[in-house]
């Protein structure tokens, strides 16, 4: 980025921010000539790291996804669709502002959890067991032992049969 005080081009970022509306990310540049600061805005599409897929393919980040990911998860849960949306938003602020060029889609798998455990936690063991693909079925079950600890009032236990193709977009991607 060419610096507006000096035309040194070489700088180096010193904060990555995302907008509210998630659609501008406005970046802090100190140059590396003149040391003078200067702000950089971006259309978000133009600046999100390409996510890696389990099988190496890149493609472009998309909320969307995120969005599709969860979809099975929260079906007959007490999760609107906002909620959702802006599950997904504040993902793609975090991943925005983590400054990458590239993420991993399980990166992006991991960042839903917690999110989704706030939201709710059947929810969240449902995303858990697709997500991580039952490869560790020790930890799954510590996983559901600790809610229960927890004791949420509801004993319901995940849908697997509600788990399909479609709905594992993001899941299946997270090796
Ligand atoms: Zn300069």
């Amino acid at each position: 980025m060419r610096c507006p005080f000096c035309a040194t081009d070489e700088d180096k970022v010193i904060e990555t921010r995302v907008s509210k509306d998630g659609s501008e990310i406005r970046r802090r540049r100190e140059c590396e000539g003149c040391k003078r600061r200067f702000t950089t805005y971006e259309r978000i599409e133009e600046s999100m790291p390409q996510v890696v897929k389990a099988d190496g393919r890149r493609e472009p980040f998309d909320r969307n996804k995120i969005v599709h990911g969860i979809a099975a998860s929260v079906v007959k849960r007490r999760v609107s669709r906002d909620q959702v949306q802006q599950l997904a938003l504040e993902v793609e602020r975090e991943v925005g502002e983590a400054g990458v060029s590239e993420i991993s889609s399980r990166e992006i798998g991991e960042r839903v959890l917690p999110k989704l455990r706030e939201l709710d936690q059947i929810a969240y063991v449902r995303f858990a067991s697709i997500y991580r693909d039952f490869r560790d079925v020790d930890s799954f079950t510590k996983e559901v032992d600790a809610l229960k600890g927890e004791d949420t009032g509801r004993h319901e236990t995940p849908a697997h049969e509600e788990r399909t193709d479609e709905h594992l977009a993001v899941a299946a991607d997270g090796e």
